[in-house]
């Protein structure tokens, strides 16, 4: 058995697939849904991106156009790479409510894939525990993992690697799946036989993304402008939300699932049980009023190794504050919003005011009514 890197060299055809197929079956073991493999050529997707960008859909998103083809072109981020090893995990718990939660409007929707530990870590440690497996085979070998972490185009390779279609919204689809799963890649230069890419789009004539998105934020098929993307105004957006935007958000106070509840593949979603993806602190069920109550010490406290955390406290006020604004009025909600009139930061106030504008034109009413 070849046990160091220019053993690998003299693997033969046949052995190298077979080395693919026990990857494959690893990293079912370690959890993952499914592993596929492909290689660094990523030709077609550049140009998207560089039309994407070119029209400004980015907004904010530096980091985007930051790497230049380092992006679209692994070999050029991480020298050698020859192939890409793509993993997907399912994450939606058990048992979580999805569309019936949006039309609560008093709770707030928080994106499933965020409610409970930040899954970066754990598929980091699986993507670790991939690459022991394969070292214990064939030696010391060449590889970095990303998980959503690095200038990479992750559902570019997924679907090279045969995981998935693009949507018309945009994500990776799977038709057994779904779209409802992380993305995680192993970079590597292993000469490893490749995956044939997933060719069918099973989109069709459907257009239920597009039609169900609130903000109008999918352009184009297969094209979101992030400007106007829920998720972007709620997690990467720094300054305030535009108003344009805020009454569409409804109760969305990080990130936005619309355009993926509503595909016709979402049905086939697979419940993920692994304890780091289960809600915690009643993030699937939690009232605006209860989390706009939270300190700043709660908040750090209670978001610690979660996705949140990363919006910081004054983001998730200004959010909150959105989701507020959108819900039916009471003494409570009212109250709520007072009490953040003076809070130290003017972008908290500015959503705050807005919100209380909304919510006196709906006691207005009420009164008007009774
Ligand atoms: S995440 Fe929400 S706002 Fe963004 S494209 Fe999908 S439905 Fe539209
Ligand atoms: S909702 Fe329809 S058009 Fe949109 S991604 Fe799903 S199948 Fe494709």
């Amino acid at each position: 058995m070849p046990t160091t890197v220019a053993d690998i060299q003299d693997y033969s055809p046949r052995e190298l697939t077979e080395l693919a197929e026990r990857i494959k079956q690893w990293g079912r073991e370690l959890g993952f849904a499914q592993v596929g493999i492909t290689d660094t050529d990523l030709e077609a997707h550049e140009r998207y991106l560089e039309r994407w960008l070119a029209a400004g859909r980015h907004g904010e998103m530096g980091f985007m156009a930051k790497h230049g083809s380092k992006r679209t072109r692994p070999h050029e981020l991480i020298p050698g790479t020859l192939r890409v090893i793509s993993v997907r995990m399912d994450y939606l718990p058990p048992e979580v409510e999805t569309t019936k939660l949006l039309a609560k409007p008093d709770k707030a929707y928080v994106s499933r894939y965020a409610l409970g530990r930040d899954y970066h870590k754990l598929i980091r440690k699986r993507l670790a525990a991939l690459v022991k497996h394969i070292e214990d085979e064939v030696g010391a070998f060449g590889y970095r993992a990303f998980v959503d972490s690095a200038p990479v185009m992750e559902r570019a390779l997924a679907q090279k690697a045969g995981l998935g279609w693009f949507g018309k919204n945009s994500m990776l689809l799977n038709p057994q799946a779904g779209s409802l799963f992380f993305l995680g890649e192993l970079y590597t230069d292993l000469p490893l036989p490749v995956d044939a890419p997933f060719e069918n789009e099973h989109c069709g004539n459907c257009s239920q993304c597009r039609t169900a998105c609130p903000t109008g934020a999918i352009v184009d098929d297969k094209v979101v402008d992030s400007r106007r993307c829920i998720s972007y105004l709620t997690i990467e957006l720094h300054g305030s939300i535009p108003e344009q935007y805020r009454e569409a958000m409804g109760n969305r106070v990080y990130g936005c699932d619309d355009c993926q509840l509503v595909c016709p593949f979402t049905r086939f979603t697979r419940a993920s049980h692994e304890r780091d993806f289960a809600p915690r602190h009643d993030l699937d069920r939690a009232s605006l009023v209860r989390l706009f109550a939270w300190s700043e010490e709660e908040f750090l406290a209670k978001t610690e190794g979660s996705a949140i955390r990363r919006i910081g406290y004054i983001r998730w006020l200004r959010n909150l504050a959105v989701g507020l604004g959108n819900a039916p009025w009471s003494e409570t909600l009212e109250a709520a919003l007072r009490a953040r009139l003076s809070y130290p930061s003017e972008l908290v106030r500015e959503h705050v005011r807005w919100a209380l504008a909304r919510q006196y034109e709906k006691r207005q009413r009420l009164i008007a009514r009774s």
